[in-house]
């Protein structure tokens, strides 16, 4: 029997991919996206990591985390994680270095998986076999035509649920809001304001979009500030839950979080919040306080762990990641009914990065 397998190669990369129209949100625009791609080596197989980051992760994991990784046991990933949690606290843990330590976590994941010959929602234990989406995406640089055909293509796809981005012009924001009701049926209608309203703003606006149907209030305020999401929430209509948790990056944010009382849904980010590791300890979380949980972004990295993940009500279909994930890697999930579901004829998360047609996007950091 097999007990130990040493690590004996980490390389990491950077591909910057252009968005398919310049994008933006209640607090930031954007018109590219960097991949950052990890890849680990035991016993001859390999284990493929990523994140969205800046490029800066490659040199934190070239110079700082990958001398803590190779030599290691592949099977000892909570040793791992701890190991690099531990190199850089001078750096600082959140940002660059959790999504730096996250896609080495999911990388140790996949090699785990692979080296036992399972899948990996197998690995961890599903408690389902397939996973209901939200698309996501009605960026408020977006047209109203725009938002509605990219909505609705959504709810043709089988969505029970789409989002939208609020925030930005507040003013406007309710007859967008409409028009994007308009277009989806008796789907559910979600928002996200990425923290771009004050709070008094969010309150009144919350009571305008209920009576417009919408069901998720993503981030009315700071997520940041608890104390306003918890008002949001106390005093906010019924039947309209506020989610926060994306920019979690270590276990005890989502810990605050919740004791807060700031949310009814937690999100979190395995590429930021310390992988497949990372994303396990918030959905233990939410059973402990027995609060629903969402997976944010990067839907073809979530799905194995939103299949263990016994709280879990959707992920996010995100419009950006999956566009590059399609594009980039064989074994990205098919959005079929409204659900996607692991391949469990293959081991580990099953995705294959397609090195060669993403050479174009390569930048040397
Ligand atoms: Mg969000």
């Amino acid at each position: 029997m097999v007990k130990e397998v040493s690590i004996a190669r980490i390389d990491c990369a950077a591909f910057t991919i252009p968005t398919d129209a310049p994008e933006s949100d209640g607090t930031i625009e954007w018109d590219r996206t960097t991949l950052i791609t990890v890849e680990v080596e035991a016993g001859g197989r390999t284990g493929l990591g990523y994140t969205y980051d800046h490029s800066a992760a490659v040199s934190l994991i070239a110079q700082t985390l990958a001398p803590e990784v190779r030599g290691q046991d592949a099977f000892a990933v909570e040793e791992v994680w701890a190991a690099m949690v531990r190199i850089v606290r001078n750096i600082g843990w959140p940002g660059v270095a959790a999504c730096a330590i996250s896609a080495i976590d999911i990388a140790l994941w996949d090699l785990k998986a692979k080296l036992l010959d399972v899948p990996l929602a197998t690995l961890l234990g599903p408690a389902r076999r397939r996973v209901p989406v939200y698309g996501s995406g009605g960026f408020t640089s977006y047209t109203d035509e725009r938002l509605a055909d990219q909505l609705s293509g959504w709810v043709d796809e089988g969505c029970a649920f789409v989002k939208m981005k609020v925030g930005r012009e507040p003013e406007k924001d309710p007859a967008r809001v409409e028009a994007a009701r308009d277009a989806i049926g008796d789907a559910q209608l979600f928002v996200d304001a990425n923290g771009g309203y004050s709070r008094k703003q969010a309150l009144g606006l919350a009571n305008t979009f209920s009576g417009l149907g919408v069901t998720w209030f993503e981030e009315p305020v700071s997520s940041d500030d608890l104390k306003g999401l918890r008002l949001i929430r106390d005093r906010g209509p019924a039947g309209m839950d506020i989610a926060a948790g994306e920019y979690g990056y270590q276990p005890f944010y989502f810990r605050r979080m919740i004791e807060a009382g700031a949310v009814d849904v937690l999100q979190a980010d395995a590429t930021r919040c310390g992988g497949v590791t990372g994303f396990m300890r918030a959905a233990a979380l939410c059973d402990g306080f027995e609060i629903p949980f969402s997976s944010h972004c990067g839907p073809s990295i979530h799905l194995h762990p939103a299949c263990a993940a016994l709280r879990l009500r959707h992920m996010e279909w995100f419009h950006d990641h999956v566009r590059i994930e399609h594009m980039l890697f064989d074994g990205a999930p098919i959005l079929r009914d409204g659900h996607i579901e692991p391949d469990f004829s293959r081991p580990g998360h099953g995705l294959v990065f397609r090195e060669a047609d993403a050479e174009r996007f390569r930048i040397q950091p």
